[in-house]
């Protein structure tokens, strides 16, 4: 009766070798969720031993093309693999549709090739694209999916997700700088799972297009002030900014040591994390 959490891409925006674009498979009960669809995210998935066709729901936390570059991916493996029309449901706030929309019209002609070769695919990909606001997003089976409002402005709007499942509880914060729904949905987590990135980094490149970052992703300070107000178990580290260099992850956590004294997950691709811990 635990969640599992498998950090499928940590990578931010820019292409790295070793880490995947913006995506977390989260497993509760009987269900398993996908919170964003970044670079790489089946390859990523079948390592962590799941397949598209095993989702129960696609959840975004917005619609940064690093979150979701990959998502017709998704929708094409799941319906390909089918045997019968499944639904596959993809949950994200206000724009969702429209992206959607797009990601359909690109994928027609592939759509109708497949159909015209394959007698027993009759179906186009069946999508059920629910636009959210704050509140429960899913109440099945002891699993439930509560929503509030996160702050990476200017892009708006957008969510982060709170999963609990028998007493357990994990939030998948997204891009967003502390704020007030992040703190809501926080109080007493088992596991916080924030994109973060290091200003003093950052800020030493001479690049301006890459210090805009800094306005709107939680500081590693930040990520660790918010674990340690809403006293959460344990604080993963994900999507960091920049691209940690090899070895750097004490340097990383020693950061967040300043203001969280519990435990702290350095995210790397396929890192597992579960509430309550394994054994
Ligand atoms: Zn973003
Ligand atoms: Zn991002």
């Amino acid at each position: 009766m635990t969640i599992e959490v498998v950090l499928l891409g940590t990578g931010n925006p820019l292409p790295d070798a070793s880490r995947a674009g913006a995506a977390t498979l989260v497993r509760a009960g009987a269900k398993t969720l996908l919170f964003d669809a970044g670079r790489g995210v089946c390859m990523r998935m079948i390592a962590a031993g799941a397949l598209p066709l095993m989702l129960d729901a696609v959840v975004l936390t917005h619609l940064h093309s690093d979150h979701i570059c990959d998502l017709n991916d998704v929708v094409t493996t799941q319906w390909v693999m089918a045997q019968q029309p499944k639904t596959l449901p993809i949950f994200g706030p206000v724009g969702t549709q429209e992206v959607v929309n797009g990601m359909l019209a690109m994928l027609r002609p592939d759509v109708s090739y497949r159909i015209a070769h394959h007698d027993d695919l009759t179906w186009e990909p069946q999508l059920e694209v629910k636009e959210l606001g704050a509140g429960v997003v899913l109440d099945d089976n002891g699993v439930r999916v509560v929503a509030a409002a996160s702050d990476h402005r200017p892009v708006e709007p957008t969510l982060a997700y709170r999963i609990e499942h028998d007493g357990n509880s994990v939030v998948i914060a997204g891009d967003t700088v502390p704020c007030a729904g992040l703190d809501e949905l926080c109080a007493g987590a088992d596991i916080y799972v924030q994109t973060v990135l290091r200003d003093d980094l950052v800020n030493a490149v001479p690049m301006q297009r890459f210090r805009d970052t800094v306005d709107y992703h939680s500081t590693v300070e930040q990520a660790a002030q918010t674990a340690a107000r809403a006293g959460v178990r344990t604080l993963v580290l994900t999507h960091q900014i920049p691209t940690p260099a090899p070895g750097s992850a004490d340097e990383w956590i020693a950061i967040v040591r300043e203001h969280f004294d519990g435990e702290v997950v350095f995210g790397e691709d396929l890192t597992k994390v579960s509430a309550p811990p394994v054994a």
